[in-house]
């Protein structure tokens, strides 16, 4: 390796940091665009012929691709507690009396902003970041060190003096901008829209894939840094501190933050920004106070679930008044119905609203909303408005209580309500019109089969016209059926044909996916069809056998099991195939592999002398058996180990199962690839 490049790796690295730092902490272009490219260019093209030189906090990481298959949880070194809430004058005034029983000498406030984000603690190690994890339940957290790598504004390395160890806090978020560009976005690849930034910015740190997250544009305050023995004196400190490494703290001078002496002080804050709070580039939820010395934090002490020398102040959300003209239904794809109210029309924060949400009947009943009544309609950080209560002068005695339908607003059956569950729903499954519709538009989705060309609008025509009443009904449309439709050209019913045509050849798990079986999303879709191959497997799977595969639980597994018991499914199905899907995955066409052990099912358990677990259930999944974790009737073989738990071997032997030590099942291994080959020899010689 030549010495000057590994220099020079180093040098455009600590360069690119620090352009990156100044344009997103400091808000500084200190090079165009294009020289920002050619020196990350030439970074990557190194790092490319130095693999060895490879860093995780490298800029070059910053664009993602790591996979996160499941986050670790972590336990919070200093405890993550949240903070009491206060929503009045009077809250804060008690506040303020329960501090000056336990301190008496002089001290003060400091009052922060809110941020409606996602808290997440960074923690350094020599001045490298190595681990960022969520709040959880405030003692452990998840690990989403891959997601948060690729927010801009975070710092991978760090500047100036800085401790061994550094855990530092702040608050992920959305900026409004960064928000609706988000929306807009999907608005264009017909995704459903994000109602809320503060779900979306906490779901955007669960995703698997960390170079969605960084297309996202998240951004991040820190506000508080954590070191053993540490030497602050207030909570200013921190935020001098926490700059002078380079992290994006609120900025003072815009009176994000400000020192106040008493509740008068809180107050001016509180309603400052309680007008100013429309004009911030991020949504704020309200404002954070906390006594000021550190020394005294300590001695006032915290509950079990939050601080006491800190607390927290809500604000309103717009409100207004309006008349419920009706309560209307939606029924969904799974049959779900969702009331929506109908309003008199009304301007919230600049735009009208004609609709809101009342979720379901239960929160009708709580609301004891009747139509005719004048309703509070509130819109927080979601864009769709909801109804909060009503007005109790205004309500006409000829104002009924409100009664949910008992029937499915659009084929009548019957709605059923379970137990726990928050939705009435209409089990009409087969024949219920929007449930239907709501399924095909489902398997057309760009994440299922993709297919171009059909919008809601299509669907709607199709069903209409009688040519497609369910999704295998798509593979079956000529040009001839298509022409006659409203609005639909040749070159319309040409693209949809070839989109139709196209997604014949769509993965298995898109195609799991898009039969719409309730509870198998995209990763239930993926994680069945890696550990069932194909769906003629799938399809006799057991109840035991699906709760066997990892992270398929009972409610899932019932859905599947119950969704294959169906007729009219499998007749879909077998549709689908006669059509030339391919419902199998890709390594099971790879006929490389022997299938000594097809349609075994092998538990593994305890630990092998020669071999290693890891190594055991590749050989199993290589000669065509499939790895299972408990015990069943439907086990073909145990393989024990030492130190095997005992009621696998219970269980093995009361349902007779074959159970085999690991020389024993090498053995087996011998015997049967013998014959295989003897088999295959025999083949070959009638040729
Ligand atoms: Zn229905």
């Amino acid at each position: 390796m030549s010495r000057i490049d590994s220099d020079r790796i180093i040098e455009l690295r600590k360069l690119i940091h620090y352009y990156n730092k100044e344009y997103y902490v400091n808000n500084k272009s200190l090079v165009s665009d294009l020289e920002f490219d050619v020196l990350l260019k030439e970074l990557e093209s190194l790092e490319t012929k130095y693999p060895d030189l490879f860093n995780p906090n490298s800029p070059t990481q910053r664009v993602g691709g790591d996979i996160t298959k499941s986050f670790d949880s972590v336990q919070h070194k200093y405890p993550m507690l949240s903070l009491a809430n206060s929503y009045s004058k009077s809250d804060i005034e008690d506040f303020d009396e329960r501090i000056r029983k336990i301190v008496d000498i002089p001290f003060s406030y400091i009052c922060e902003l809110k941020y409606d984000g996602v808290a997440i603690s960074l923690i350094f190690e020599n001045g490298q970041l190595i681990r960022a994890v969520t709040r959880g339940d405030g003692t452990i957290g998840e690990d989403v060190t891959n997601n948060v790598r690729t927010i801009s504004s975070i710092p991978l390395v760090l500047n100036g003096e800085f401790p061994q160890m550094l855990e530092v806090r702040g608050e992920i978020m959305f900026s409004k901008s960064a928000f609706l560009k988000l929306n807009q976005q999907r608005k264009i690849e017909k995704l459903p829209l994000f109602s809320n930034p503060r779900n979306t910015a906490s779901g955007t740190l669960k995703l698997q894939d960390s170079s969605i997250v960084a297309k996202r544009d998240l951004d991040c305050f820190l506000y508080a840094a954590y070191i053993d023995n540490s030497k602050f004196h207030k909570v200013f400190d921190h935020y001098n501190f926490l700059s002078s490494l380079g992290f994006k703290t609120p900025p003072i001078d815009q009176r994000f933050i400000e020192q106040v002496n008493d509740v008068n002080g809180i107050m001016d804050f509180i309603n400052f920004w309680d007008k100013k709070r429309g004009e911030l580039p991020f949504e704020i939820d309200g404002i954070v106070i906390k006594v000021n010395e550190v020394s005294l934090q300590n001695e006032i002490g915290n509950t079990s679930k939050s601080p006491r020398w800190a607390i927290a102040y809500k604000y309103k959300t717009t409100q207004v008044k309006t008349t419920l003209e009706d309560i209307i239904y939606q029924v969904g794809r799974t049959g779900a119905i969702t009331p929506v109210a109908v309003l008199n029309p009304v301007e919230i924060s600049g735009t009208m609203v004609k609709r809101a949400s009342v979720h379901n009947a239960d929160q009708i009943e709580k609301l004891d909303l009747r139509i005719n009544d004048v309703v509070y309609v509130e819109k927080g950080g979601e864009i769709i408005p909801k109804i909060t209560g009503f007005d109790i002068s205004e309500r006409n005695t000829s104002n009924l209580p409100f009664v949910f339908i008992s029937n499915c607003p659009e084929c009548n059956s019957k709605l059923i309500k379970d137990d726990g569950e928050a939705h009435h729903y209409c089990l009409n499954f087969y024949m219920c019109p929007p449930q239907i519709k709501g399924r095909i538009s489902h398997f057309i989705g760009r994440k299922q089969m993709n297919i171009d060309g059909i919008g809601e609008e299509t669907v709607e025509q199709l069903y209409n016209a009688g040519l497609v009443q369910n999704i295998a009904d798509l593979y079956k449309l000529t040009k001839e059926d298509l022409l006659p439709l409203d609005r639909m050209a040749e070159k319309s019913a040409e693209n949809i044909l070839v989109g139709i045509e196209n997604s014949i050849h769509t993965p298995f798990h898109k195609i799991l996916f898009g039969l719409g079986i309730r509870y198998v999303g995209e990763t239930v879709a993926k994680k069945l069809s890696a550990s069932f191959g194909n769906i003629n497997s799938l399809r006799i799977a057991s109840f035991e056998d699906l709760c066997s595969v990892d992270e398929i639980g009972d409610k899932i597994a019932e859905s599947i099991v119950d969704f294959f018991s169906q007729d009219y499914n499998n007749k879909i199905i077998d549709q689908l195939l006669e059509s030339g899907l391919v419902m199998e995955t890709e390594v099971q066409k790879d006929s490389n592999h022997s299938t000594i052990f097809k349609n075994k099912k092998i538990v593994i358990s305890g630990t092998f002398k020669n071999i290693s677990r890891e190594e055991l259930k590749t050989i199993i999944e290589e000669n065509g058996g499939k790895n299972t974790s408990t015990v069943s009737k439907t086990t073909s073989i145990l393989v024990a180990g030492e130190n095997m738990g005992p009621s696998k071997l219970e269980k093995a032997t009361k349902n007779k199962v074959e159970i085999l030590n690991e020389s024993e099942f090498f053995k087996l291994l011998e015997e049967l690839q013998a014959n295989d080959k003897t088999k295959q020899f025999k083949q070959g010689e009638l040729f």
